[in-house]
């Protein structure tokens, strides 16, 4: 038997554990033979102390082989999936599933709820009336196998351990540490049973990464990780320094991804990044003539086609959702003066979001679907006084009032437009 104290203490010191007592550990902790407290000391050491590759291995491990692992080789397709360190705005997954499962590839996609500032694509996807995200493992496997795609929340029967060691980390100041982000993100992707990885991590005032150091960093400690697991992975990275697409909000952002798998509209930037994943998870599928797929995938109404069945799988229901997930209440942030927009902090557009249902301060906390901001005006674009910024929406009044307050001081007009490159994909 593992004696906690002494393991908390090795790592404490910054010592190597033996091989074998991070898996001892971790099923420990499952099996409720460790303290809650003993827990987050171990991991509060780690914060400081890091880990070796050999322990991050066994750690991954332990948590992956805490739940099932799928297998979806007798499918006759490439399995693949991306994941987004977060952002405001960042509904790629909601698009790049369907056009890759369009172009007969197979995405069983888990995904998270919003974090801090960011927004979540459960959240999001529950925004659609009737949406189950919380799905059995076979139904899963069964709609991946029908429709190419299914999207769903984290289940008790994929990587348990994470699940638990994570509800710690967020309550104890121990989710900045690159080794435990890594495990935690990569053990669930190899849960899915996935050939190929794309990682889009992003960088600037609305994301996590605030340096293009620290984005690389974890692009490469992630990709690493997943190619030690057998996953072949890439990663990009890519702008938060403004919200990305039009939208930011649950049941908003759903919109403006089915008009762009509808070509309807398309923001430039978010087609550069969903053409990016697009492109290479379709160059490690084996294909050719990747833009014309993906194109055509989108013009011949395949992709919107993949989606609606998906989430009809699901049991959701699109054409209802557009009825109900009205807003009561709008105001409008407007420029103070002519000029072009320099900057706007991301990060405090995606805590006004949360203010007005789009995110939660406590697992309590109800998402209101009709929630949500339109950015009217993106950098380096011109305006006039008066002219909208951001439209504020959603279906409590007061909480409105107090957003458009916040917003405040968010956005910065200057009389030249800034003649430094505005870069949506920097690697
Ligand atoms: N997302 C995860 O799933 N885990 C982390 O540790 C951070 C972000």
């Amino acid at each position: 038997m593992l004696n906690p104290y002494q393991f908390i203490s090795t790592k404490k010191e910054g010592s190597a554990h033996k091989s074998g007592d991070i898996k001892k550990f971790v099923n420990a902790c499952l099996e409720n033979k460790i303290e809650s407290s003993q827990l987050s000391a171990w991991l509060m050491a780690v914060c400081f102390k890091g880990m070796s590759k050999r322990e991050l291995n066994e750690y991954v491990n332990a948590i992956i082989n805490s739940g099932n692992q799928l297998d979806f080789s007798y499918l006759n397709g490439y399995v693949v999936d991306k994941h987004s360190t977060g952002g405001v705005g960042d509904k790629v997954s909601l698009i790049v599933g369907p056009i890759l499962a369009a172009c007969n590839c197979y995405v069983p996609m888990i995904v998270g709820r919003s974090l801090a500032h960011t927004g979540g694509t459960l959240d999001k996807l529950e925004s659609i009336k009737g949406y189950q995200g919380e799905i059995s493992i076979n139904q899963f496997k069964k709609n991946v196998k029908e429709n190419g795609i299914s999207i769903i929340g984290q289940n008790k029967n994929i990587c348990p351990a994470d699940k638990y060691i994570y509800s710690i980390r967020d309550i104890t100041a121990t989710i900045e540490s690159l080794p435990l982000i890594c495990a935690s993100i990569i053990s669930k992707k190899k849960a899915e049973g996935i050939n190929g990885l794309i990682l889009d991590i992003k960088v600037g005032n609305g994301a996590f990464m605030k340096t293009l150091e620290q984005a690389q960093e974890l692009g490469k400690a992630l990709s690493s990780l997943g190619k030690d697991l057998s996953i072949e992975s890439k990663y990009i990275i890519t702008d938060m320094n403004q919200p990305l697409g039009t939208s930011s909000g649950p049941w908003c952002e759903v919109k403006e991804s089915i008009d762009f798998l509808k070509n309807k509209t398309k923001d430039s930037r978010l087609k550069s990044v969903v053409y990016k994943i697009c492109t290479i998870a379709l160059k490690m599928a084996g294909r050719k003539d990747i833009k014309y797929l993906i194109d055509n995938s989108i013009e011949s109404g395949k992709a919107y086609e993949v989606f609606d069945k998906m989430v009809h799988s699901h049991r959701g229901d699109i054409n209802k959702s557009f009825k109900i997930n009205l807003p009561k209440h709008k105001l409008i942030l407007k420029a103070e003066k002519n000029g072009y927009i320099n900057k706007i902090d991301t990060e405090k557009l995606g805590y006004t979001l949360l203010e007005i249902g789009g995110g939660r301060k406590t697992s309590l906390d109800k998402i209101d679907p009709t929630c949500g901001l339109y950015i009217r005006k993106k950098i380096n674009q011109k305006v006039e006084i008066n002219e909208p910024i951001i439209e504020i929406f959603g279906s409590n009044k007061s909480k409105i009032e107090i957003a458009k307050k916040m917003l405040n001081n968010t956005i910065s007009i200057c009389d030249k437009e800034r003649n430094k490159e505005n870069k949506i994909i920097y690697e």
